[in-house]
């Protein structure tokens, strides 16, 4: 099936490139919009789109012209000096956001390290917690990024086998569990935080109750714990609002951004919270090298100046609610779909097999062959988040490859 170039380019991966991802056998060199083309010109949906690192759609032109314009300028300074960028980046970015400030980081595990960071100082100087106590929850079937304190609270097993001595002061409950949150709060005085994301992304798109941010922010201002929201793959106009927990209205005390901050160009990834937070962090206590670098700081505001301006969280809810609508429809025809959920423009299928089947796997490559690229997470589930620009035409005719991908499957098995 593969080309004898294809495959050299893929052996070559796999000798020279740690081996720590299974990907697809598709070869890309090109991206435009929502589109992908691999090393032979054939066209391909993107419906991974990065993990929502694409949002804006592929070599976005404006946030592109907005790289090209600062790189010849100035990249990179430290913040061991003032730049002219930084100030005027995050003054927009908060301002949308609605915080008084925001940390820069480059990736979502650092975004995410310096949040457990500010919380637990919070919980120490503000919240009066003895020292070393503090202790944060987290939801079982989390992803958090891959560092070792944040592996440390994983209830996957093999991100976390054979990484420690594991990073101490968490606790794990369920997700989509208000209850069992508020036990924890009653017995422990010692909570500082609650992390958590809107939906769980990597968990395989798992969306919770309605309501259920909603009450854990409540539990979270009664017993005195920062509501923490990991929205590096659920923010920026993914779910249908520029942040997941706008559905319900609720303002966590800090906001971790990571993915599409970057448009896909560089990374960059932010923590939001207000002074009376942020403030925990003095002079020396945190830093990155990059972190509030110029041409991150452009990169990022021009990301989300792009969302905003093209108010991708309405068309991630209109073309999101036709995709599901859709996808639905083909449950009647296609026993082998068992759910379809999400919001907005991150969705999954629950295929009707168990999560060790190949079945997942091949109907990956079937979509594939028919110009559509969606890869199985938590073995039996496929997500389907295309960049946020995609329009009807493009939804509707993505539904047919995958309903054609389907149907080839289904005969090729009962032959
Ligand atoms: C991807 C992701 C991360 C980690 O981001 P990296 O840039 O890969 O470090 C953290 N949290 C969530 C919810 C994510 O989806």
């Amino acid at each position: 099936m593969l080309s004898n170039k294809e495959n050299s380019y893929i052996k070559k991966e796999e000798t020279f490139c740690s081996n720590t991802y299974h990907p697809l056998p598709v070869v890309l060199k090109k991206g435009k919009g929502v589109f992908v083309w691999d090393i032979h010109g054939k066209k391909y949906f993107d419906f991974l789109s990065s993990y929502s690192a694409v949002n804006q759609g592929h070599c976005n032109k404006r946030i592109l012209n907005a790289f090209l314009k600062q790189s010849r300028k100035l990249t990179l300074t430290s913040r061991a000096f003032y730049n002219n960028e930084l100030g005027n980046s995050l003054e927009y970015i908060t301002s949308i956001f609605g915080y008084d400030k925001m940390l820069p980081m480059n990736s979502g595990a650092e975004a995410v390290e310096a949040a457990l960071k500010i919380c637990r100082k919070w919980g120490y100087e503000i919240k009066k917690v003895q020292r070393n106590k503090a202790k944060i929850i987290v939801c079982n079937g989390n992803f958090h990024g891959r560092t070792t304190t944040v592996i440390s609270f994983s209830s996957s097993k093999e991100s976390k086998e054979n990484f420690g001595p594991l990073t101490l002061g968490f606790e794990i409950i369920e997700y989509n569990n208000t209850n069992e949150l508020q036990r924890m709060f009653r017995k422990d005085k010692n909570i500082v935080g609650f992390l958590v994301e809107p939906i769980q992304g990597e968990g395989g798109v798992v969306v919770p109750d309605k309501n259920y941010l909603k009450k854990s922010k409540e539990l979270c201002e009664k017993y005195n714990v920062l509501f923490i929201a990991d929205e590096i793959q659920t923010g920026i106009c993914r779910t249908g609002r520029l942040l997941a927990c706008d559905h319900e209205n609720v303002r966590p005390d800090i906001v971790i951004l990571g993915k599409a901050l970057s448009g896909g160009f560089y990374p960059v990834s932010g923590v939001l919270a207000d002074a009376s937070i942020m403030g925990v962090l003095k002079v020396g206590q945190h830093g990155s090298t990059f972190g509030g670098n110029p041409l991150g700081a452009v990169v990022a505001k021009e990301s989300i100046k792009y969302a905003v301006e093209n108010d991708l969280s309405k068309n991630a809810r209109i073309m999101g609610d036709l995709f599901r609508n859709n996808l639905n429809k083909l449950k009647s025809k296609h026993k082998l779909i068992k759910k379809v959920r999400g919001k907005g423009l991150l969705n999954a299928i629950v295929l009707d097999c168990n999560e060790n089947s190949k079945i997942p796997w091949e109907l990956s490559l079937k979509m594939r062959d028919n110009g559509l690229l969606a890869k199985p997470t938590q073995g039996n589930k496929i997500r389907f988040a295309p960049p946020l620009i995609i329009n009807k035409r493009q939804i509707l005719k993505s539904i047919q490859l995958i309903d054609t991908s389907f149907s080839e499957l289904k005969n090729e098995n009962s032959n």
